[in-house]
């Protein structure tokens, strides 16, 4: 079959031989991809900055297909069925999936003490091949995937296995209480989301921060919210202190993480060198622009090297940080409602449709914002 192959950072090319899975569980299913998508965590793993990210191994979190087998414990799936597959794999039974923490599930990922398992996205989560590929391997089948309403277009529920949910529960850390200033830095498709859901939760006014006019124009649009490019500002924290009556927002929302570009640091751990840092800018200035009091909601993802923030003041101001990987299962049935509604339109965030043979290109137009690319899907052959 066709499969993403990562080669190291900033390389990627598509096998056309790979091999199909096989059900290695009773509880897994091998589903047939239909689309999948290439995210900005994706990126983190593309620039070589996310710890065991070993040669070989095929990314994508972010995919719908068609079940082609189960295994004999599977109940709920049958073949045939056309399912949204959440990023986070959950065994549904341990103790933080009991609490619907989906995202911290403790026997998907038997060697992390933290993240659970996500499909394709490196041996620190997991070393599950992912689904930049034909057919994907999807382990506890019966938890996870949610079969695609008839009326849903698939490029929505493409969107609703991480996109969606992720901004929202950006906005949903956030606290945010009627009324709130939300600043949001990124305008990449999560921060676009969380700026959209900070509406939902009753923000009275909502900023977007970026470098990418193209994104802050879409932003503007989609979420009817202010949206202003930092690279034209002296010092964004002061930017926002004036704009938000020099006490700060009640919540800033991190959907950036770490970037590739900025202060790379090597990172040792014991002897081992791990991973390359990425630049912590933004969660800076999420700390440093939220008012006193306040809420910093991260959904950025950052390796264990960009835990050097400001902690002294986070301790100075009593900012709260409320942090995670998004709960995709546990927030999917309200989010298919506002899809249903037309409350949220993802897949307007759509800008690029590239042939799964193609990776290679999608990667890069993605990685380096080519072309007004907002988010790209890759479609294997039908
Ligand atoms: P993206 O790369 O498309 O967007 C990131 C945006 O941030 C870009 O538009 C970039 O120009 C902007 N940016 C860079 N530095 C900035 C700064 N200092 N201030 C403001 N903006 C800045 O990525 P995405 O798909 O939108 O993902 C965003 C982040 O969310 C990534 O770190 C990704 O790993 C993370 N993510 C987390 C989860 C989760 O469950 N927690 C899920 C999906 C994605
Ligand atoms: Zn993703």
């Amino acid at each position: 079959m066709l499969a993403m192959n990562y080669r190291g950072p900033y390389r990627v090319r598509v096998d056309r031989d790979a091999p199909i899975p096989e059900i290695e569980h009773p509880e897994d299913a091998i589903v047939r991809v239909l689309r999948s998508c290439i995210c900005g965590s994706d990126l983190h793993l593309y620039h070589g900055l996310v710890p065991d990210t070993r040669v070989g191994s095929t990314f994508g979190h972010e995919f719908i297909g068609e079940v082609v087998e189960t295994g004999s414990s599977v109940h709920k799936l049958k073949v045939g069925d056309r399912v949204m597959v959440p990023f986070n794999i959950a065994c549904g039974k341990c103790a933080f999936c009991r609490q619907e923490l989906y995202g911290n599930c403790h026997e998907s990922n038997a060697q992390a003490t933290a993240v659970g398992g996500i499909f394709g996205y490196s041996h620190t989560a997991g070393g599950y091949n992912g689904g930049q590929a034909e057919f994907v391997r999807v382990p506890y089948a019966d938890v996870g995937p949610t079969v695609i309403p008839e009326w849903m277009d698939p490029d929505d529920a493409v969107l609703l296995t991480d996109v969606v949910p992720t901004g929202y529960q950006a906005a949903e850390m956030g606290g945010i209480l009627p009324g709130d200033t939300v600043v949001v830095f990124g305008a990449g498709p999560i921060g676009i989301m969380a700026a959209k859901s900070a509406w939902l939760f009753g923000a009275g006014r909502v900023i977007v921060i970026d470098n990418l006019d193209y994104r802050l124009e879409f932003v503007q649009k989609f979420a009817q919210c202010e949206a202003y490019n930092f690279s034209f500002m002296e010092d964004p924290v002061e930017f926002l202190k004036k704009a938000t009556d020099s006490l700060g927002a009640d919540v800033c929302i991190d959907a950036v993480g770490c970037e590739a570009t900025g202060n790379t640091l090597n990172y040792i751990m014991g002897t081992k060198l791990m991973l390359q840092g990425g630049s912590t800018t933004a969660l800076h200035w999420a700390i440093n622009s939220v008012k006193k009091g306040g809420i910093v909601s991260i959904v950025g993802v950052y390796g264990p090297i960009d835990a050097l923030v400001p902690i002294g003041n986070v301790v100075n101001k009593g900012i709260t940080i409320r942090a995670n990987q998004a709960s995709v299962k546990r927030l999917l049935p309200r989010l298919i409602e506002h899809v249903k509604n037309g409350v949220i339109n993802p897949k307007e965030i759509i800008t690029h449709r590239i042939p799964l043979e193609e990776a290679a290109e999608g990667y890069h137009i993605f990685s380096s914002k080519l072309d007004s690319c907002i988010k790209t899907v890759l479609i294997p052959p039908s």
